[in-house]
């Protein structure tokens, strides 16, 4: 299969739906091949359009998909349509998913150590045929090589890494050469929504591609992250201009 790629502010985006996704990774583990997976959002597109050494990190990563309907717009804007949304929280639950099937072994860092408690218990509620390898909350010292051996040590399928952008695909991308195998993919605060520690917007909030507004309703200390929407789309706006004329 060729893979299609489409590129937003020099970021490759993958041209995939959610359940085409899921499959390729499902073949990657499969093979036992590792994985670098970023989901990104205009926020982390404007941050890697802004800092290079972000920007690199990035690269390495061997797919990025649309996190956001800021980004499912920007394709269509381009004339490089997206068919959809393939956002961290869904490939995660996805991921659970196929993971309890084919008792995948899997790794949880980040969050609160309450969150991740949660995390954990939830999981093995939830789906009793995933082996929990191990968990980290993601409040530690980058230093410290623990953490690292403890991922080499268990071998997990899967490394949810949720330590919030950039720092998740900052870490993923400075560590990932220890590391033989694995889908590593940074997937934010979905642990926080998965345990039930904070809401994720109702259906019909995220039908309509306003989640970003609830979330911003219900966090109301995120507005200064979002004022980066608009810049996002002025951009993308004035690049197809530019390139028309
Ligand atoms: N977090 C973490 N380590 C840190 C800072 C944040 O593990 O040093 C966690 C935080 O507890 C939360 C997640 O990262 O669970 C960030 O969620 P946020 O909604 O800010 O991330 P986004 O989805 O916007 O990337």
């Amino acid at each position: 299969m060729t893979l299609k790629f489409i590129p937003i502010l020099e970021i490759p985006f993958i041209k995939t739906t959610r359940k085409q996704f899921v499959e390729m990774l499902q073949s990657h583990i499969d093979k036992q091949e590792k994985s670098f997976v970023v989901t990104a959002n205009p926020e982390i597109v404007m941050h890697a359009h802004q800092s290079d050494e972000y920007k690199k990190c990035l690269h390495k990563a061997n797919y990025i998909t649309a996190d956001g309907i800021g980004i499912v717009k920007a394709a269509k804007i381009i004339g490089n349509p997206l068919p959809e949304r393939v956002c961290g929280y869904d490939i995660m639950i996805d991921l659970f998913h196929v993971s309890n099937k084919k008792n995948y072994s899997i790794y949880l860092l980040g969050a609160s150590q309450r969150v991740l408690q949660d995390t954990v218990e939830v999981v093995k509620k939830k789906y009793p045929g995933i082996n929990v390898a191990g968990h980290q909350n993601g409040f530690f010292d980058w230093k410290d090589p623990s953490v690292v051996q403890n991922i080499k040590k268990t071998q997990p399928d899967l490394v949810f890494v949720a330590l919030g952008f950039p720092r998740q695909e900052q870490w993923i991308s400075n560590h990932l050469d220890h590391f033989d195998k694995g889908i590593f993919i940074g997937v934010g605060g979905s642990f926080d929504v998965f345990s039930g520690n904070v809401n994720r917007a109702p259906e019909i909030w995220r039908k309509l591609n306003v989640e970003w507004f609830y979330r911003l309703v219900k966090q109301p200390s995120r507005w200064r992250r979002m004022l980066v929407l608009p810049k996002f789309a002025m951009v993308i706006l004035s690049r197809k201009v530019l390139k028309k004329s």
